[in-house]
């Protein structure tokens, strides 16, 4: 058997990252098996369904590299199929054509809670002849259910889960404007496409049980369902807003990496042993359905930070300087030019350790491409160019200019001029790298020299008020 995973999402908002994580989880399922992942857009409901959103949850599965194969699915497209489905229902005799009003629906549920009994629709036109069907009214499909007994699915995640039938109403497959509703559409859905998988949250449990006994009508073949718990917060309740729970575009526009994002998403819900870091080569080996987790996984954004922070180490400059330009260019507002792409190339290994996010590593790398502009912002950097700080700048720059300009020996020339004067190291140490890259912190300060290069280093050097230009 093939297997043939799907994710359907609903085009109302964002790719959020509980939805993402369910994408991920399907497809790694039909990598592993070498199978197929599909996707199909739920855009029946007309008046929610958007253009853009549609548009951004395909953004956010590119930009997680979470590939389908062939071609997304639109829903809307299946209505006259879904209703012919209904339609062999009726005809063996699985589904019936109900004539409730809505008000007399309502009526229907007030009893029943008046009389604490379950609300469910009670099958008052099951059975009924047809010939009784008011006037002027209407009818919607609904499903024959069975009426007692129990059922129960094997669910890969939960396990055995058994449902009295007597909680399983018998619902609506076709609206009385002839629309089908979700739980007919996905069915067929599911069937046409040859879903053999279905792995979704777990607050679609419930349909499971309805939908089962949709596909059993049609005879045909049940798939095989896995219900993965939701993502909570760090707090332990359902993850939302609050918590940091945003659309994943957020949190590529926050700096991380895809490979990290789906790492992270991965452990939520996810283990294999203690492993932590999986890449997405070893997470296709390993990945199984049945390793998912009974209990709901915790939202963490340290973690994604720290698990960020590797992938940015583990990853090629070249790459870093392309993916952190767009940051750094949002933050100066204007292009970078080829001097600093350069630079931004020549410094990424020293700027990259230091970095958990494109953002953060966007506002470390930024004096690499724009000159400290004077006074500094930055309190205690402009702190460090206070005092004697602009002579011994001078000074040190006389000894600068005539060092062959590599770390090494730039660091020997400044750790002699330190010498000779009696004074520490970093009391030219410190406001050297004040005056180059306008902060108190950044990669070594004699590698920063090395990427600046001789001019632009004695230049910035001479930038700082107070050191004598003859430098
Ligand atoms: N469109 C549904 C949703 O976004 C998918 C339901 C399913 O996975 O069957 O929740």
């Amino acid at each position: 058997m093939t297997v043939v995973t799907r994710f359907p999402p609903s085009p109302t908002g964002y790719l959020h990252i509980g939805s993402a994580r369910t994408a991920l989880f399907n497809w790694l399922y039909a990598r592993h098996c070498g199978g197929k992942f599909l996707l199909r857009i739920e855009d029946t409901d007309r008046k929610r369904s958007t253009q853009e959103a549609v548009g951004a949850i395909i953004e956010g599965l590119k930009w997680l590299e979470l590939g389908w194969d062939g071609e997304a699915v639109f829903q809307s497209r299946n209505a006259a199929r879904h209703a012919a489905v209904a339609a062999a229902l009726l005809a063996k005799g699985r589904a019936y054509r109900c004539y409730c009003t809505p008000e007399e629906l309502t009526e229907m549920r007030e009893q029943a809670r008046r009389e604490g009994k379950p609300t469910l629709y009670d099958g008052r036109w099951r059975d009924r002849d047809p010939s009784e069907a008011p006037a002027g009214v209407a009818p919607v499909v609904r499903i024959k259910m069975p009426r007692d007994g129990k059922t129960t699915i094997a669910d890969l995640v939960q396990g055995e889960v058994t449902v009295g039938n007597e909680q399983l109403d018998d619902f609506i497959l076709l609206r009385a404007d002839g629309t089908p509703t979700y739980m007919l559409s996905v069915v067929v859905d599911d069937h046409d496409m040859g879903v053999t998988h279905i792995i979704r949250g777990d607050d679609h449990l419930n349909n499971a049980f309805r939908q089962y006994y949709l596909f059993a009508a049609m005879d045909w073949p049940i798939p095989a369902f896995g219900h993965i718990p939701l993502i909570h917060g760090a707090d332990g309740q359902k993850l939302s807003k609050r918590h940091g729970a945003l659309g994943v575009e957020a949190y590529r526009d926050m700096g991380y990496l895809p490979e990290a994002m789906r790492n992270y998403l991965l452990r939520l819900g996810w283990s294999h042993g203690d492993a932590e870091i999986v890449s997405t080569q070893q997470a296709i080996e390993w990945f199984d359905v049945a390793a998912i987790g009974r209990s709901p996984a915790r939202f963490d954004l340290a973690k994604l930070e720290s698990v960020n922070a590797h992938y940015m180490q583990a990853s090629a400059n070249a790459r870093l300087v392309e993916l952190v330009l767009p940051f750094i260019e949002k933050r100066q507002g204007e292009p970078v030019g080829s001097d600093g792409r350069a630079r931004l190339l020549a410094g990424m290994d020293g700027l990259k350790p230091r970095a958990k996010s494109l953002a953060e590593l966007a506002g470390n790398a930024l004096f690499y491409v724009s000159r400290p502009q004077h006074p500094l912002t930055n309190a205690k950097a402009a702190a460090m160019l206070a005092d004697d700080a602009p002579q011994r700048l001078s000074e040190a720059a006389g000894a600068l200019a005539a060092a062959d300009w590599k770390a090494a020996s730039l660091e020997n020339a400044v750790r002699a001029y330190a010498e000779a004067h009696g004074v520490g190291l970093g009391k030219v140490a410190q406001p050297l790298r004040a005056a180059l890259t306008g902060s108190n912190a950044s990669p070594g300060i004699f590698e920063v020299m090395e990427v600046l290069g001789k001019a632009e280093t004695i230049a910035r050097i001479q930038a700082v008020p107070g050191v004598t230009a003859h430098a």
